[in-house]
């Protein structure tokens, strides 16, 4: 459906648990403790999907915190791709449970995956997520390329001083592996901040590196790829490239609230609705038309939001 400033809105992102198995440093702080509580269960996700999905919402991404986490995901993604308004159901995860859920997770209708990486070099991933095994993830992406699912897409977030040396050793990445590699600008929130000052690193700056070493070709508006390499790249670029006119997305937190737009403190409590589904459908329809027409990261330099990613769904 068509929000209040004409933008179609059709993608709902669903963060099914603000609990992870990794702690990035620029994402979660190190002591904060798991909880064992679900907040939403399956058949509440089930509800607000069914019914965002009426209103036009046809494609979903589960996210977290880490949603390999969540203990009802493969039941969750099988109800969902049985919707017949869903044609894109994937998930954003950290790689290190995929490996061996993968096959059930494919039978259940998972088109896709987003796998997060910022390091090749396994000290350096282990320092970044604060105990993570690099091999763990390196495994869960080549049993990924074995099977059949839409291309891979890795996320990988550049940091200042802290793996913008090697930025070059992901292109070459996409030389022999046929995946979408996206380079993340860092945003100012959360944690996240604490490194942006030092730490921010431009689309364009990024891009200049490539160049040095790499002949590019451009395939699309965002979309690059270095000569003869079987893969691409491109970029995520919030700061210096606001997409908020063309933003097509909304959220639905693991705490059961909707919200419009990640960097607004704007979110809307949905689970008193869960039990009418007009109701449910009347309050999905409010919020998506009321979405806000833009953030303001460039301007204020720190998000209007108050949460970390892994509370919100990144
Ligand atoms: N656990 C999953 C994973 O690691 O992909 C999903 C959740 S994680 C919060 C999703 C994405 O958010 C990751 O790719 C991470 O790099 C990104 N992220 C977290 N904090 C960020 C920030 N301040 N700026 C930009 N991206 C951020």
């Amino acid at each position: 459906m068509l929000d209040k400033h004409s933008r179609c809105i059709n993608y709902m992102r669903v963060s099914l648990t603000n609990n992870c198995n990794l702690r990035c440093i620029y994402c979660m702080p190190k002591d904060i403790k798991n909880s064992c509580e679900q907040l939403l269960s399956k058949e509440d996700y089930f509800k607000i999907i069914r019914e965002s999905s009426k209103l036009g919402i046809n494609k979903i991404r589960f996210t977290g915190g880490e949603p390999l986490l969540y203990k009802d995901l493969v039941p969750l993604i099988s109800d969902v791709s049985n919707l017949s308004n869903i044609n894109d159901l994937s998930i954003t995860t950290n790689g290190i449970l995929l490996e061996n859920m993968i096959g059930d997770l494919k039978k259940a209708g998972l088109t896709r995956a987003n796998i997060s990486l910022d390091s090749m070099k396994p000290d350096r991933f282990n320092t970044i997520t604060r105990g993570g095994n690099l091999n763990t993830v390196l495994n869960s992406i080549d049993k990924y390329l074995e099977m059949n699912f839409k291309k891979l897409k890795i996320n990988t977030l550049i940091i200042k001083g802290i793996n913008d040396d090697e930025i070059a050793d992901f292109v070459n990445l996409t030389k022999e592996l046929p995946i979408s590699l996206r380079f993340i600008e860092l945003m100012p929130l959360g944690e996240g901040e604490k490194f942006y000052k030092n730490g921010f690193i431009s689309r364009r700056e990024i891009k200049n590196i490539i160049k040095e070493k790499t002949n590019l070709i451009k395939i699309d508006n965002n979309v690059y790829k270095g000569e003869n390499h079987k893969g691409d790249f491109s970029f995520i670029s919030p700061l210096s490239n606001r997409f908020c006119s063309s933003c097509n997305k909304i959220r639905l937190t693991a705490r059961g609230t909707l919200k419009p737009c990640l960097h607004s403190d704007i979110e809307y409590l949905i689970t008193p609705f869960l039990n009418e589904e007009a109701k449910l459908n009347e309050e999905v329809r409010r919020i998506i038309f009321n979405k806000p027409s833009t953030h303001y990261l460039n301007e204020e330099e720190k998000s209007r939001c108050s949460r970390s990613m892994f509370q919100i769904g990144g």
